[in-house]
């Protein structure tokens, strides 16, 4: 290391990604077999059909999810929600939110480990593929084809990474677009077609080169961790107490105080480094919880395999709460713990009943463009332009109209009924007129009901007439 490297080397560790002069250290995390590979291996190939199948399986004929931004709907398990569902909406993002806040303090990062798709399509899929074309870590490396090797394994990974980009976009294009847009010319969609272009070479650049760097800088989600996690949360953690000091069995007798040749006094951890080797964030767990641990318990089932054939007992690196590791007590009732499924919970009841006492569709009056109002000078009446916005919430077709409830002589004239397909909105620009006589300074609420065709719709909405403070008086007959 040159003079100005050495001055600028940092005096402590970085990043585990990063070598002291600031290159990227590539890691190349050796697999352990054990119990948590194999349960981890079966979640994940679970999700990647789930997150592979959801926008082609259809709920009450509607994606089972579709985040339709261009339109502003959004469909989960056959609901949809529109723009006018803010409020629904929001609760439903403080659900999702509070449930992360509640899994996070008492299991960890167990999403970050088990079942985020970064880690289930990087340690399931492509790392796999890697380790199939071009030798596993700790293995001897093929001789043969290298170079055939590595084309082959890029060629997979861009037809994988293409699979990835359509499926993304089917979550916000819908399925039957992206199907249709296989299928087609891309001369037809451009725009579609440079959107899964830029998506594949987005997954080829992640799962190539970025890999963990994702969880280690980039994730928002572990940045929160430390704000979200207690001392009693279930994290993968090294029993210092029982593992230090850490050193080779086959160590060196030395001298004691007296002189005396003596065995030093070690721990269980012998100081293998496999649990660093098999990290795929290339951090020790034995220098305690930190930002780059993704809780994939990959270091326990290494450590497990060496306990075992050193003939210890197993769990030493182990799923645990830093207050067990320091020799507290088992603690899961604790303020959080109760104070987010409360929350939840609230959330959660106001949400369905808002759900459940949902309207047919929104309705919203607006005074039309213009002049506020119109004498009719034969009848005296009052005319106001009017423009009703009407949004079918349902799943099926309607026909929606409308009549006039009060006041008395009242009467709407040139509406249309109006057809809207599910989800649609449109609007229909109408009049209302009645007698000046019911006016009271130069205003008169009038009420309206809209219904729909089924039959299993109405709902009435008041609407502020505006007319004159008084009527012009006749001019006398001019000759
Ligand atoms: S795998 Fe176990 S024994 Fe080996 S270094 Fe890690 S903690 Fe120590
Ligand atoms: S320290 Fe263990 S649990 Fe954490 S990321 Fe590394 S291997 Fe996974």
């Amino acid at each position: 290391m040159s003079n100005h490297e050495s001055l600028l080397a940092p005096k402590e560790r970085v990043l585990s990604t990063l070598n002291p002069d600031g290159s990227r250290r590539w890691l190349k995390p050796r697999p352990s077999p054990g119990t948590f590979r194999t349960a981890r291996r079966i979640v994940a190939y679970l999700l990647i059909i789930v997150y592979s199948a959801m926008p082609w399986i259809t709920i009450n004929g509607k994606p089972a999810m579709l985040l339709d931004i261009i339109h502003r709907r959004f469909t989960f398990f056959g609901k949809t929600f529109l723009p006018t569902d803010t409020l629904l909406l929001a609760l439903l993002l403080i659900i999702l939110f509070i449930t992360i806040f509640l899994v996070t303090a008492l299991f960890g990062r167990v999403w970050c480990g088990w079942a985020c798709p970064q880690t289930v399509y990087l340690e399931f899929l492509y790392r796999p593929i890697e380790f199939l074309l071009e030798g596993t870590p700790g293995k001897k490396k093929p001789k043969k084809f290298v170079g055939f090797r590595k084309v082959l394994r890029v060629l997979i990974y861009f037809v994988i990474s293409l699979h990835l980009a359509q499926t993304f976009v089917a979550y916000f294009m819908g399925a039957d677009n992206v199907a249709h847009w296989i299928w087609g010319s891309p001369a037809e969609h451009p725009a579609a077609f440079m959107v899964v272009v830029v998506l594949t070479g987005l997954m080829m650049f992640d799962f190539t080169y970025f890999r963990e760097q994702v969880c280690c800088v980039v994730c928002p989600y572990a940045r929160m961790q430390s704000a979200l996690l207690d001392k009693d949360s279930l994290i993968v953690t090294y029993d210092k107490n029982r593992g230090e000091p850490r050193g080779r069995k086959t160590r060196k007798p030395m001298d004691d105080a007296s002189g005396d040749i003596a065995l030093p006094q070690l721990g269980d951890c012998i100081d293998c480094t496999m649990c660093v080797q098999t990290c795929p964030t290339g951090i020790d767990i034995r220098d305690g919880l930190q930002l780059e641990c993704i809780g994939c318990a990959q270091c326990i089932d290494a450590c497990n395999i060496v306990m075992e054939k050193i003939g210890r007992a197993p769990n030493l690196i182990k799923y645990s709460s830093e207050r067990i590791i320091e020799g507290g007590k088992k603690h899961i009732i604790r303020p959080r713990v109760i104070i987010y499924p409360l929350i939840l919970l609230a959330v959660s009841t106001l949400f369905v009943v808002l759900l459940r006492t949902q309207s047919g569709a929104d309705i919203l009056l607006i005074r039309e463009q213009g002049s506020p109002f119109v004498v009719v000078p034969e009848s005296q009446d009052v005319s106001n332009g009017v423009r009703m916005r009407i949004t079918n919430r349902t799943d099926e077709q309607r026909v929606y109209n409308a009549e006039i409830v009060s006041p008395e002589g009242a009467r709407i004239e040139g509406f249309v009924p109006l057809e809207l397909q599910s989800s649609e909105k449109d609007s229909r620009v109408f009049r209302i007129s009645a007698p000046f006589s019911q006016f009271k300074g130069g205003e008169l609420i009038a009420t309206i009901r809209v219904y729909d065709d089924s039959g299993a719709f109405e709902s009435e909405h008041t609407f502020k007439l505006l007319g004159p403070m008084s009527l012009p008086k006749a001019k006398d007959n001019e000759p």
